[in-house]
């Protein structure tokens, strides 16, 4: 029997609000002092009164317009109920039935193909404290700073069929929540946290089975870890002939009223709670979870339902988000033909991107205004678009992100501006310097800024393309090594490589290999 896993998620997100979801205490928490942060509502005092943070409620619908929920009009809170110490209520202010949002899918690419993964829904709630458990005390701490904090809760469809597909999500889900302000979303300072569903199926059924939740997967890797882990546990659960989560009970010792005539065995389905043991690599059992009963949700009397409305709604529908990833990353492939590795270095990087957007289009102006090269800018575009765009992505990308990297400079306060890279490109473009030539200016450019050709006059860098000028280095060259020549000349073919770096010596890196290479090997002969 062929298995295939069935994976959910459901995602905390940290809304990056000043202040608490339903207080004022203040969320950077970074620097506060345990228990500093807080205040009667927060800590649930009788008598105190939550008010919505309305900026959250804002931040729930530029989620919900990035992923094409369906806004809903009515919503409410609702009060969850359970213990927990870091939990100072006995209860958390959540959303039950109606959420902020519903219906939404965020769409990926998967091997080649576009596929939309489906999200049930989105809500806000409040996040609880901390509890500490220092090694060397016999008792726990508790600071109830963060107990308070917005979030929201993405719910997806379980649609997930890979542990990588389900990395790949939190990951573009991670980007999202950068490019619409909404949060950081680090997951190592637990602003974006992470339970996985998973059951598996036979291949061709489309039921599921009891599923087990693996909960705080608070990394990519964990995430991708825990559920491999999953698959190979349940896997031999069923190959061993039971299913994973189900309880069959065979003799039934029920109350007379409660069973059923005939009933020989009774078959209960688990909602098994796991946790991830980063140490043993493997998932353990924490609880057999309580079912929505246990929670006895009811709404939360404190605050009224709000309602949204129509021009509310059409408001917020026609609100501006910014340019989204995977849109993006469409314009990117189809108006500059950018695809890959290095272009998402652009995706994942917000200011590069728009830079090199700005070198494109500052180089196809430098282009079509240097004598060297024929046509007007769109033709130049025309013929040579793609060639352009990739050069300014690869010069961007592999050596100015990486001089900027090596000496600690942020692109923002760098001195490098757009016009000057795509000067120093056009150089490039029309062979007036080699990339090593091209190279040294960028480092100068890095370190003290100014425009190409300046630093070229001032320098002495410019190219030595001139034959005759070649000729004559190669002419020492050879003079100074009788030796090495006779060798070549008696089949020592890879002395060549020797050759071209004494000439390029001579020549003070200004030489291009290439035009040195072929003097070098007709002279030779
Ligand atoms: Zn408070
Ligand atoms: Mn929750």
């Amino acid at each position: 029997m062929k298995l295939e896993p069935v994976i959910g998620l459901e995602i905390h997100v940290q809304l990056k609000t000043k202040s608490k979801m339903f207080c004022g205490c203040d969320t950077n928490l970074e620097y506060a002092k345990p228990n500093s942060a807080i205040c009667p509502i927060c800590m649930g005092q009788p008598g105190t009164l939550p008010v919505v943070n309305h900026t959250a409620i804002n931040f729930a619908h530029r989620i919900c317009l990035a992923l094409n929920f369906k806004i809903n009009k009515y919503t409410k809170f609702d009060r969850k109920n359970y213990f927990y110490p870091d939990l100072p209520k006995g209860y958390q202010i959540s959303q039950y039935e109606l959420p902020m949002g519903e219906n939404g899918y965020l769409p990926m690419v998967i091997k080649g193909e576009e596929k939309k993964i489906a999200i049930e829904r989105i809500h806000l709630e409040e996040d609880t404290g901390k509890l500490i458990h220092p090694k060397d005390l016999d008792y726990s701490l508790v600071d109830y700073n963060r107990a308070g904090t917005p979030l929201c809760e993405i719910v997806t469809k379980p649609e997930i069929s890979s542990p990588a597909e389900a990395k790949k999500f939190m990951q573009e889900l991670q980007l999202l929540m950068r490019y619409l302000e909404v949060s950081d979303a680090e997951m190592e300072n637990g602003q974006m946290r992470c339970d996985g569903n998973i059951s598996l199926r036979p291949i061709g059924e489309d039921k599921l089975y009891p599923k087990t939740e693996i909960k705080n997967l608070n990394s990519f890797k964990a995430l991708e870890k825990a559920l491999e882990y999953e698959i190979k546990r349940q896997t031999e659960i069923w190959e061993r002939g039971a299913i994973p989560g189900r309880v069959v009970t065979k003799e039934i010792k029920l109350p007379l009223t409660y069973a059923i005539k005939g009933q020989k065995e009774i078959i209960t389905d688990q909602q098994e709670t796991m946790g991830w043991d980063e140490n043993k690599n493997q998932t353990v059992l924490q609880r057999v979870k309580e079912t929505l009963a246990d929670y006895r949700y009811f709404p939360e009397p404190d605050i009224p339902p709000m309602e949204f409305s129509d021009a509310d709604l059409k408001r917020i529908e026609k609100s501006q988000i910014p340019e989204l990833p995977w849109q993006k990353r469409k314009r990117f492939r189809d108006q500059f033909g950018l695809v890959g590795d290095e272009t998402e270095v652009l995706i994942q990087n917000e200011s590069l991107a728009n830079y090199t957007e700005n070198v494109i289009s500052e180089l196809v102006s430098w282009l079509s205004s240097t004598s060297e090269i024929e046509g007007t800018t769109e033709e130049i575009w025309e013929r040579d678009g793609g060639k352009i765009s990739k050069m300014a992505l690869s010069w961007v990308v592999n050596r100015l992100k990486v001089a900027l990297d090596n000496q600690g400079i942020d692109l923002n306060n760098s001195k490098v501006g757009p016009e000057n890279m795509a000067e120093l490109i056009t150089l490039v473009y029309g062979s007036r310097i080699n990339s090593t030539t091209a190279q040294k200016i960028l480092d100068i450019m890095v370190e003290n800024g100014g425009d190409p050709s300046q630093i070229i006059e001032a320098g002495d860098l410019n190219q030595v393309s001139d034959k005759k000028d070649l000729s004559t280095i190669i002419d020492q060259v050879i003079a100074k090594n009788p030796e090495q020549v006779k060798e070549y000349q008696a089949g020592k073919l890879p002395l060549l490589k020797y050759f071209v770096g004494q000439t390029m010596k001579l020549s003070k890196g200004k030489a291009d290999p290439q035009v040195i290479e072929e003097l070098l090997i007709e002279r030779l002969r």
